[in-house]
């Protein structure tokens, strides 16, 4: 409809509020391109966990700065999820950086100021042309601060540990209702509170409680915030 404009679009939000889903079905209805920068984080805890840089849960964060310059992510497209899947040194480590011990140690090492600082500099990268919708927690506010639709999402803690359950469930993955919980409870207070970049919804976002909203009405309501972003662009452009 607005074919030469392409803005940039920022979504943030709590842990399993159902923001990646959100990102990937807009991006796709406006042929953008998503990036889950999530996944860069539990790529990085993966090599760290692997090469053991986390002693009971506690980053070694001088030893992770020193071998930062040899981890490098990447994404490639899969066309049978129509996403990009996570690649950590050529490797595909789409599946295993959704495990819960993944999940269980990515906050500590998302709050290293090293860390952040080379994937906020790829992640910019990657959106430098705008065409971009990117999940995450700092996107509104660090990554793309000037994103000309931005997005905070959530829902209730019951309400995303019940989706995030499901799907671990499916996955075939055993865990409880309580293990989930607990972990997105975790997660949600060290993102908030942490003392680089933490999670805020910037006076600009647009608010979406996803608990009582289906998946369908909330791409509709989103696509009618970036249709008005993209209406106001064709608005100048006929001045
Ligand atoms: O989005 P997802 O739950 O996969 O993110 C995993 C973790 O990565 C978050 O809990 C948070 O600690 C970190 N993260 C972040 N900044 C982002 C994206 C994720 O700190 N932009």
């Amino acid at each position: 409809m607005y074919p030469d404009k392409k803005i940039t679009i920022a979504i943030d939000g709590y842990s399993s509020c159902g923001k990646s889903t959100l990102a990937k079905a807009l991006a796709k209805r406006l042929g953008y391109i998503f990036i889950d920068s999530g996944a860069m984080y539990r790529g990085i805890t993966l090599y760290c966990m692997r090469h053991q840089l986390i002693l009971d849960g506690k980053p070694l964060i001088e030893k992770i700065e020193k071998i930062l310059p040899q981890i490098k992510l990447t994404f490639i497209y899969n066309s049978s999820s129509e996403k990009h899947d996570l690649y950590l040194n050529d490797e595909d480590v789409e599946e295993l950086i959704r495990m819960p011990d993944v999940a269980s140690n990515v906050s500590p090492i998302a709050t290293i100021k090293s860390v952040r600082e080379k994937l906020v500099a790829e992640q910019q990268k990657m959106g430098e042309y705008g065409g971009i919708v990117m999940d995450g927690r700092d996107i509104g506010s660090i990554v793309f601060p000037n994103a000309e639709l931005k997005l905070f999402v959530t829902a209730s803690p019951e309400i995303r540990a019940e989706r995030r359950l499901k799907e671990l469930t499916q996955k075939g993955i055993d865990t409880t209702f309580k293990i989930v919980l607990a972990n997105l409870l975790e997660r949600d207070l060290i993102d908030s509170t942490r003392k680089e970049s933490p999670l805020i919804q910037t006076k600009d976002a647009l608010f979406i409680d996803t608990s009582n909203l289906t998946q369908a009405a909330q791409l509709q309501l989103s696509l009618k915030y970036a249709n008005q972003v993209l209406e106001s662009y064709s608005d100048k452009t006929n001045c």
